[in-house]
């Protein structure tokens, strides 16, 4: 008779807990439907007000004032970033912590070419169906408000802060013409190259003059021959940003600014001395001085594959369309940097069609279609249910860390 209770009791007590999951991720969907429309409400709210990176006053104010609405505290202006947030959740006093990634910033004459109102409305959409449906389980939800992601990253200040060595995972979405996972982004340095020489008469006395332009053209014949004997990853691309004054001056500046970036950070620290050197060996050959200028520097995304995957499954789950691989080729992105720091996975959500182009009017256009609000919802989903799992099992999580670890170390492939 005791024997019988106890198996009744231990059955009811495996009832209750597969029914407290079931909750947890249905009650996540559930909370998700129910913001709907408050969701496309900020989504076309920040895609109808486009704001430039550093700028995104608009749109920080109603991401965070949906958080604090929900129970999130809120810390505006962190890493010395004007438009920059961490809003927190912790729940029974906190658990394994799970970042969501909001950007918000748009592109100068395009408006919101980039999707990115759909990225901040979904990272907020997640953190708060995700913190709502926790129940008894102790775990801390943070959304982070990243700025100026086309222009000056806010991610790599907030990197430099430590803002993310808290997490235990970080995900982001970022919308495109498919649903994927593991798309790679190469490492990159933006380097400005600025040369000096001395101005005369280009004709009455050239002699006496140095042409700072000779540098530059140097400079990029240097790297022309540079560029056969490096990775076939490696891309090398720049432009003259200052020629020289008129035709007949010898110019006493010019500049020129390049991006060199590659599918390895370590191999592209080598790639950017060699350029360096071409610079240096440039001035020489021409007795111009050159200041070499490093503007910003990310680094390549780390991919986990385990996480990739649990993403890639909340995605389906969560009625994701276009599910395909990634694009062979691929840019650079700041949350790059943040995947050496955290266990890092960024879904990519479909809300054009195959081949569009990003940064495209055909972007801005979807940003407030059905389309892009499906965008929303489901990407949502997705980082809420994958946070959810990575919560409730700790197998799963460590999983995870262990694979990023191995990553990190060298022991696996990048
Ligand atoms: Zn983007």
């Amino acid at each position: 008779m005791v024997k019988k209770i106890m198996v009744l009791v231990l059955v009811l007590l495996l009832l209750m807990a597969s029914a407290a999951m079931a909750a947890g991720k249905e009650g996540i969907y559930k909370t998700v439907d129910d913001m709907r429309q408050q969701l496309i409400q900020i989504n076309d709210y920040i895609h109808d007000n486009p704001e430039l990176g550093n700028q995104e006053f608009k749109a920080v104010e109603i991401l965070t004032r949906t958080l604090e609405d929900n129970g999130f505290k809120v810390e505006k202006g962190v890493a010395g970033l004007k438009t920059a947030f961490v809003a927190t959740y912790i729940n029974k006093g906190g658990g394994p912590a799970i970042g969501f990634l909001a950007e918000y910033d748009a592109l100068e004459k395009l408006g919101h070419g980039c999707g990115h109102n759909i990225i901040g409305t979904a990272a907020v959409g997640a953190g708060i169906a995700l913190a709502k449906n926790l129940g008894d389980i102790p775990a801390t939800i943070i959304v982070y408000g990243t700025p100026a992601e086309e222009t000056t990253s806010g991610k790599l200040p907030m990197v430099a802060a430590g803002l993310f060595d808290k997490l235990d995972v970080a995900l982001m979405t970022h919308p495109g013409d498919r649903t994927t996972v593991g798309a790679k982004s190469l490492a990159l340095n933006l380097v400005d190259f600025i040369f000096e020489g001395k101005a005369s008469h280009a004709a009455a006395a050239p002699e006496k003059g140095i042409s700072a332009l000779d540098g530059v053209m140097m400079l990029f014949n240097g790297i022309e021959y540079l560029r056969e004997h490096v990775r076939p990853d490696v891309r090398i691309h720049g432009i003259v940003t200052d020629g020289g004054a008129a035709a007949n001056i010898v110019p006493e500046r010019a500049a020129a600014r390049f991006y060199i970036r590659g599918a390895d950070r370590d191999y592209l620290n080598t790639v950017v001395e060699r350029v360096y050197n071409v610079a240096r060996g440039a001035a020489l050959a021409t007795g111009t001085k050159v200041n070499i200028k490093e503007i910003k520097a990310y680094d390549n995304k780390l991919l986990v594959d385990s996480l990739n995957q649990l993403l890639l499954e909340n995605a389906k789950e969560a009625g994701a369309t276009q599910i395909l691989p990634p694009p062979e080729s691929t840019g650079s992105t700041d949350f790059g940097s943040v995947s050496y720091r955290v266990p890092a996975a960024e879904l990519g959500i479909a809300f054009v069609p195959v081949g569009t182009p990003g940064h495209s009017q055909a972007y801005v256009q979807a940003g407030t279609s059905p389309s892009g609000h499906e965008a929303v919802i489901v990407a949502a989903k997705a980082l809420a249910g994958a946070g959810y799992d990575l919560i409730v099992n700790p197998d799963l999580l460590k999983q995870v860390k262990d694979e990023f670890q191995a990553i990190k170390s060298g022991k696996a492939a990048k």
